[in-house]
């Protein structure tokens, strides 16, 4: 690693009162000078605890602007402006306004991996670790819009058992996954533990097998939990179904441990797009900045503030 760019990183970061955040799927190097790690929902809690007035965002454009419409008055800085997401590339404000008005009275929940014009159109926003109380807070009579992640919906559907109108919206990456990854993996790993994101295409049929197997290693949890269970765990090998960026994380916690990804070549692109190079730059520089419209930020507010508070 170059030792220039990290003192460099570090004394700029100390002159211009600015704090990095990064995402769990961050390159291990951009992961190493973070301040703080986590996921959508931790790192949007931690943009608003902060006092610092630049935030450097690891992540991708949606969390930029969450955490744009959380502080309007910090600037928030995305080292790279490609860095998009497909999930939320997967439904546009035209199409959702038109779901709307044929469907009117219902209410609309969206993941955090959207837009904020899509925000500022939704009732709720939610997270992965709390997808299912956010539905549990809808009222029963209620007709509910999940998007966009079609295997994310199947999976609440099931926990909450509430019909849900769901959007099909896929991510890249999640998508991929297939239970046969994971029941091979088994097969050579027997005393291992499987820790799934359920926004895999991979979910649904894993859930199925180990509700009928008994199967109590098999593990549905938000990218945070899945950290947290990697380390509280006795198991020695644990098989990963998420971005493989997160055995960075589980590595450092607990680097006696086997991390198995079902899929090596489990990346997204647009998280890898941030590089130290780019950290730098943007520190230096004071952009590429991430500004939300005002008229789209107080609406989407209300259903981010919503997501932060039921935790
Ligand atoms: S891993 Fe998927 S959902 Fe996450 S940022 Fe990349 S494309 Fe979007």
């Amino acid at each position: 690693m170059d030792l220039n760019i990290l003192n460099e990183i570090s004394n700029l970061k100390k002159i211009k009162n600015a704090v990095i955040l990064a995402h769990n799927y961050q390159i291990p190097e951009v992961q190493d000078i973070a301040d703080f790690i986590g996921d959508s929902l931790g790192l949007a809690r931690k943009a608003v605890e902060l006092e610092s007035e630049i935030i450097v965002f690891c992540g991708v454009h949606f969390m930029a602007e969450t955490a744009s419409i959380l502080c309007p008055n910090k600037k928030i800085l995305l080292p790279d402006l490609d860095a998009g997401c497909s999930l939320a590339d997967s439904i546009n404000v035209e199409q959702l306004k038109e779901w709307k008005k044929k469907n009117p009275g219902a209410v609309v929940v969206s993941y955090v991996n959207t837009t904020a014009e899509i925000k500022a159109e939704s009732d709720y926003c939610f997270t992965s670790s709390n997808a299912v109380k956010i539905i549990e807070a809808v009222p029963e009579n209620k007709k509910i819009l999940f998007l966009p992640d079609m295997f994310l919906g199947a999976y609440v559907q099931k926990k909450t058992k509430r019909k849900l109108d769901i959007w099909p919206g896929e991510c890249h990456v999640h998508a991929a996954m297939t239970y046969e990854e994971i029941k091979n993996l088994r097969d050579d790993f027997p005393d291992s533990e499987v820790l799934i994101h359920p926004e895999c295409a991979c979910g649904s049929e894993a859930m199925y097998y180990s509700e009928k197997n008994n199967d109590k290693e098999m593990h549905f949890l938000s990218t945070e939990a899945m950290i947290n269970k990697s380390k509280e765990t006795d198991s020695k090998n644990l098989i990963v179904a998420t971005e493989t960026g997160v055995i960075h994380k589980m590595k450092k916690l607990s680097p006696d441990k086997n991390f198995i990804p079902i899929n090596r070549s489990a990346t997204c692109k647009y998280m890898k797009m941030i590089t130290l190079d780019k950290v730098l730059s943007a520190l230096k520089n004071e952009r590429p900045e991430v500004k939300v419209a005002k008229d789209i930020s107080v609406k989407a507010k209300t259903a981010i503030d919503r997501m932060v508070s039921i935790g």
